[in-house]
C-alpha cells in the first residue's frame, strides 16, 4: 500500500488553481499536468463533476464574481455505484479504501495547495511558489483522473459497447477494441513505479494515443484529453491480487464503461484541433 497517497501530506493549501480551474471550467475544459480534462458528462464543472448535487459544489455561472470563486473547493465525488457493485473483479474492500481513503486525501492535498498559491499570490512572497505548484498539479490531476476513473467503469455486463464513432476512431488508433485492450493492459503494467494508463484523444493528429502516465501528471502529450484511465497504484489492487498488477489489469477490462467513453469522446470531438 503506498504510504505516499495514505499520509494527506497535504501541507498544502487553496487559490490559483482554482480560480483557473474555475475561469477554464467556464470555457468548458481545463488544463492540468499536460491533459486536458473535459466537464463530466452530464456536469458543468471538471472538477466537481462527478459530484451529486447534495455534496453541492455550484456549477460556475458567467457572471460569477471573484468572490463567489472561492480557491480550493474541490469536492470527493460520490462513486456511482455501491461498494460491491464491481466484485468480483474489482473487491469492495479495496475500492471502499481507494475512494474513501486515498482518492478523499488527495482532494484534501490539492485544496491546501490551491490555498496556499492562493496566498502567495495575495502576498506577493513567491519563495514556496515551485513547491506548490509542483503539489497542485500531483493532487488536483490525482483528483481529476480519480474521477474519471470511478466513471470510467461500471459493474460487468453494464457497460455497453464503444459508440460508432469511438469504434471507429478504435479502430483507426488500435486496430480493434480487442487491440486497445492488450495495449492498454501492456502500458499500465510497465509504467515504472506508480502511475496510469490513459486513452486519450488527441487533438493534434485528431486520433485516439495511449499514454503511460508515472504518479498522476507525468508523460503527457500537452491538450491529450482523457477518455479512458486505470489506476495502478499498489493502493488499486494490493488486497487483492498483491504483486499481481497484470491479473488486476485483466479483471479491471471486464469493468469498462464504455457508454462513459463514448460520451467523453463525442465532447472531445467538439473541440477541434485546439490550434
Ligand atoms: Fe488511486
Amino acid at each position: 500500500m503506498d504510504e505516499r497517497e495514505l499520509a494527506p501530506d497535504s501541507g498544502v493549501g487553496p487559490v490559483t488553481l482554482q480560480a483557473v480551474s474555475r475561469r477554464d471550467a467556464l470555457r468548458g475544459v481545463v488544463a492540468i499536468g499536460g491533459l486536458l480534462f473535459l466537464p463530466m458528462p452530464g456536469c458543468d464543472d471538471p472538477h466537481s463533476a462527478a459530484v451529486p448535487a447534495k455534496t453541492g459544489t455550484q456549477s460556475p455561472t458567467p457572471d460569477a464574481t471573484p468572490e463567489s470563486m472561492m480557491p480550493g473547493d474541490y469536492q470527493l465525488p460520490e462513486l456511482p455505484y455501491p461498494y460491491n457493485a464491481l466484485e468480483p473483479h474489482m473487491d469492495a474492500q479495496t475500492l471502499k479504501l481507494h475512494h474513501d481513503k486515498h482518492h478523499a486525501g488527495y482532494v484534501k492535498g490539492a485544496n491546501a495547495a490551491a490555498k496556499e498559491l492562493a496566498a502567495a499570490r495575495d502576498s506577493g512572497n513567491f519563495k514556496l511558489i515551485d513547491h506548490w505548484t509542483q503539489k497542485l498539479a500531483f493532487h488536483a490531476s490525482c483528483h481529476l483522473l480519480h474521477s474519471l476513473f470511478w466513471k470510467n467503469m461500471a459493474p460487468a455486463g453494464k457497460g455497453g459497447e464503444p459508440s460508432k464513432e469511438l469504434s471507429d476512431a478504435i479502430k483507426a488508433s488500435f486496430g480493434s477494441q480487442d487491440k486497445l485492450k492488450a495495449q492498454m493492459v501492456a502500458t499500465a503494467k510497465t509504467v515504472e513505479g506508480s502511475g496510469w494508463g490513459i486513452v486519450g484523444w488527441h487533438p493534434f493528429d485528431q486520433g485516439l494515443v495511449l499514454l503511460q502516465c508515472q504518479n498522476h501528471e507525468k508523460l503527457t502529450i500537452w491538450s491529450v484529453i482523457p477518455l479512458l484511465v486505470v489506476d495502478v497504484w499498489e493502493h488499486a489492487y494490493y488486497l487483492k491480487h498483491q504483486n499481481k498488477r497484470g491479473d488486476y489489469l485483466e479483471a479491471w477490462t471486464k469493468l469498462i464503461n464504455w457508454k462513459d467513453v463514448s460520451d467523453r469522446f463525442a465532447q472531445a470531438r467538439k473541440l477541434g484541433t485546439l490550434t
